[in-house]
């Protein structure tokens, strides 16, 4: 530096990928602090980032550096989640701009709302009297203010009807709140008396959040103990605290009874973060979220960026669930960055499953995180019983998928009045479609995959990329026509077999493409609470958190369905998910059943279903993984490279191969073609780092790919941790 006397400068980071953060002057006039939301130039643009730290030492001349526009009229971002931001970027090995991008993923909410205007009624009638014109005067009743395309809506009338009141001095203009406010939730609304070892779990849990300190707790208790009702209490403690509370749950959207529970405890719905909110929504609940009034927040794992300033417990519900993992973007385990996010904010966070993670249980038995147990459902209700039907001595019958067994107890459930679950986790009516003549599957032109088939849409469709096409009339390879045939059930087949099995009785599907709003799900609870369906058949979608008393038989038509392929986690992913939709059944006072089909009755995981024995499963689990050092016990990462253009990826590959890095706590497996070999016309190769647990692998992977130039028609995705092995 040349002696120039320099203006102050500050380093900003921009929600982008690459070069994220530039050196900015403050001009005199701006009081800008770390942490504010800015308006800077870029290039020919402008763009809005946040002060990351001052810059006390730049060899950058003045001429270069550029000045910062404005201040925008937020609260800055918190520290606590500058700091987030640093730290998943870090260890996601993923650009600071992007993580931050997922932190203001609503520009909009960076203004506050222009001010509204509404209209209220004087007491004058105007002179002339139409019926449009009463309808308006009826909405306002009671001296509310409302806007004018409020009033249009609810009234049915043009906007001129209100305009033309005005001037006759019936209604009057008046300034309306900018922000509808977002009512407080009350920890004593409704308190539930708890059963003696759910106030024991309670204590503890809100002990820890009274403390302020860094803990984590692992909340287990077998479907139905009520562990809901025991965090509600840890959140109660989080608001009597004056903090705000988030609660992580797996498809949050869908989850309109956990919203009504926590209404009827709290007073109030919370404040939901999902991809289905509308765009004002959404706005509206970041502005609430960083200005401190959203109290409890329940969202999806994109909750855990909001920029919350005070924030003093975090719940992660269904804390096993392989959806906290996003693969894509930037690649990140909201459970595991959960818990990180306590560390830095220094508060309690509560892990909650009836079947926790084996990185969950490992951490618990080691000491780290408090083990909280619920040993019993609540209310005297008590654990289904199971029974496993063996399909290799029950076939039933070509194009059949319900056995005898299986038949005769849905049917006996019914005419005792009471509901039956089926669950099958594929989605259409067939996996597969193929060529009686020639045996050509037909498969998507874009990914290496088989094209599904949805009857009820008359489509085959691609659950990879999402193409669709309508059912070719001759086989494409062989030229026969009117020669294809379905193999294998999906749940829009298996409705087909339960409605001839079953007539005088109504069936009904779930699945993620059959409920696809908030409101078709609240609609599928009411009429399945209503009793309105008898039968329901789902996918993974209905095993989650339901509770229906009268439900007292699940069926799991393919209990096997999730142990084929190498996937590390097959096992406990099936147990869990079992389990989980083993739970539906018997909630209250009628005993549940539950009938798993399966062609390997002997196979670890039906045998732990069978005997209701997580421990025993989890151990035998824990020892393979220990011996293969395979997580919790070791490190995982994949490098996924893909290319519409397979040869300069492979070539890409090979280069990667040649300067692998060896050493004795890692090793470097690969490439090799993904098993989607090809997802959207992009050919996909996979390598994977594997180390010691107490190794860096991040280091390792930035040495080895330090100086190498990723092709510019060449996608690499470094994931961390990763769960999806495809
Ligand atoms: P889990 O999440 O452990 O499967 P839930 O929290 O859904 O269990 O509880 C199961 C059912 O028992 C729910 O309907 C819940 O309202 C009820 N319940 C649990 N604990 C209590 C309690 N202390 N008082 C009243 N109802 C309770
Ligand atoms: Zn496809």
């Amino acid at each position: 530096m040349s002696g120039i006397v320099q203006q102050r400068r500050v380093r900003v980071l921009l929600p982008m990928n690459i070069g994220a953060a530039y050196d900015y002057q403050v001009p005199d006039h701006l009081p800008v602090s770390v942490g504010h939301f800015v308006r800077v130039p870029l290039g020919p643009r402008q763009m809005i980032g946040v002060v990351w730290e001052e810059v006390l030492d730049s060899n950058i001349e003045n001429s270069k550096i550029k000045d910062i526009i404005e201040i925008l009229p937020s609260e800055p971002l918190p520290e606590q989640s500058r700091k987030f931001v640093d730290w998943v970027a870090t260890y996601t090995m993923q650009q600071p701009g992007r993580v931050l991008r997922m932190s203001m993923s609503v520009p909009d909410a960076l203004h506050p709302k222009a001010p509204r205007t509404g209209y209220r009624k004087t007491n004058q009638l105007p002179a002339k009297m139409t019926s449009a014109r009463r309808r308006v005067l009826d909405v306002l009743e009671g001296d509310i203010a409302r806007t004018a395309s409020e009033i249009a809506e609810i009234a049915g009338v043009s906007t001129s009807v209100i305009k033309g009141l005005q001037k006759s001095e019936a209604l009057t203009v008046v300034d309306l709140p900018s922000e509808t406010d977002i009512p407080n939730p009350n920890g004593n609304f409704a308190i539930v008396s708890l059963s003696q070892m759910q106030d024991t779990a309670a204590s503890i849990l809100k002990s820890q959040v009274q403390e302020e300190t860094f803990a984590v707790s692992l909340l287990e208790g077998v479907t139905g103990s009520g562990k809901t009702e025991v965090y509600f209490e840890a959140i109660a403690q989080c608001l009597e605290q004056g903090k705000q509370a988030l609660v992580l749950l797996p498809e949050i959207a869908l989850s309109s009874q956990w919203l009504g529970r926590f209404e009827q405890r709290f007073g109030v719905k919370p404040v939901e973060w999902h991809s289905d909110l509308s765009q004002g929504e959404r706005r509206r609940n970041w502005r609430a979220v960083i200005e401190g009034r959203a109290k409890v927040v329940v969202g999806a794992r994109s909750a855990l960026f909001l920029p919350y300033p005070n924030l003093g417990l975090i719940v992660v519900d269904e804390e096993h669930e392989a959806s906290f993992k996003q693969d894509e973007g930037v690649p990140y385990n909201a459970r595991d960055m959960a818990v990180v996010r306590g560390q830095i904010g220094k508060f309690s966070v509560i892990l909650a499953s009836a079947t926790p993670s084996l990185e969950t249980l490992v951490n618990a038995q080691a000491g780290k995180y408090t083990h909280v147990q619920l040993a019993s459902r609540y209310g005297g209700a008590t654990m289904p019983s199971v029974e496993v039907v063996d399909l290799k001595q029950n076939r039933p019958g070509s194009q059949r998928w319900i056995s005898e067994p299986l038949k005769a107890a849905i049917e006996k459930t019914l005419e005792n009045g009471q509901q039956a679950m089926l669950f099958l986790n594929r989605r259409g009516y067939a996996p597969l479609t193929l060529c009686d003549a020639c045996g050509y599957r037909l498969q998507c032109p874009h990914c290496s995959a088989w094209l599904v088939e949805h009857r009820m849409l008359r489509k085959l469709q691609c659950h990879h990329c999402g193409f669709a096409t309508g059912s070719p009339k001759a086989c494409p390879d062989c030229g026969e026509e009117g020669c294809f045939k379905a193999c294998g059930p999906g749940i829009e087949r298996l409705a087909e077999e339960a409605e001839i099995l079953f007539p005088d009785h109504s069936v009904a599907m779930m699945a993620s493409d059959t409920v696809t709003s908030p409101r078709a799900a609240a609609e599928f609870v009411d009429a399945m609470s209503r009793g309105d369906i008898d039968l329901l058949i789902g996918t993974q979608i209905v095993a989650k958190g339901y509770h229906f008393p009268n439900l007292t038989l699940v069926g799991v038509v393919d209990a096997d369905l999730g142990l084929a392929g190498g996937d590390l986690r097959a096992s406990e992913r099936t147990f869990q998910l079992l389990s989980q939709v083993a739970g539906r059944a018997g909630r209250a006072e009628q005993p549940g059943h539950v009938i798993l089909q399966s062609h390997m009755p002997e196979h670890p995981v039906i045998e732990a279903l069978l005997n209701q024995d997580a421990v025993a499963f989890m151990k035998t689990e824990n020892e393979a993984r220990q011996e293969a050092v395979m997580p919790p016990f070791g490190r995982l990462a994949a490098l996924v490279l893909s290319s519409t253009e397979a040869e300069s990826v492979s070539s890409f590959c090979r280069e990667l191969a040649r300067s692998a890095p060896h050493g004795d706590n890692f090793r470097i497996m690969g490439p090799a073609p993904a098993p989607l070999s090809m997802i959207r016309g992009r050919h996909r190769y996979r390598f994977l780092v594997k180390s010691a647990k107490n190794v860096n692998i991040q280091s390792i992977i930035s040495q080895w790919l330090k100086g190498k130039k990723v092709p510019s028609n060449t996608r690499l995705q470094i994931d961390i941790d990763p769960y999806n092995f495809m």
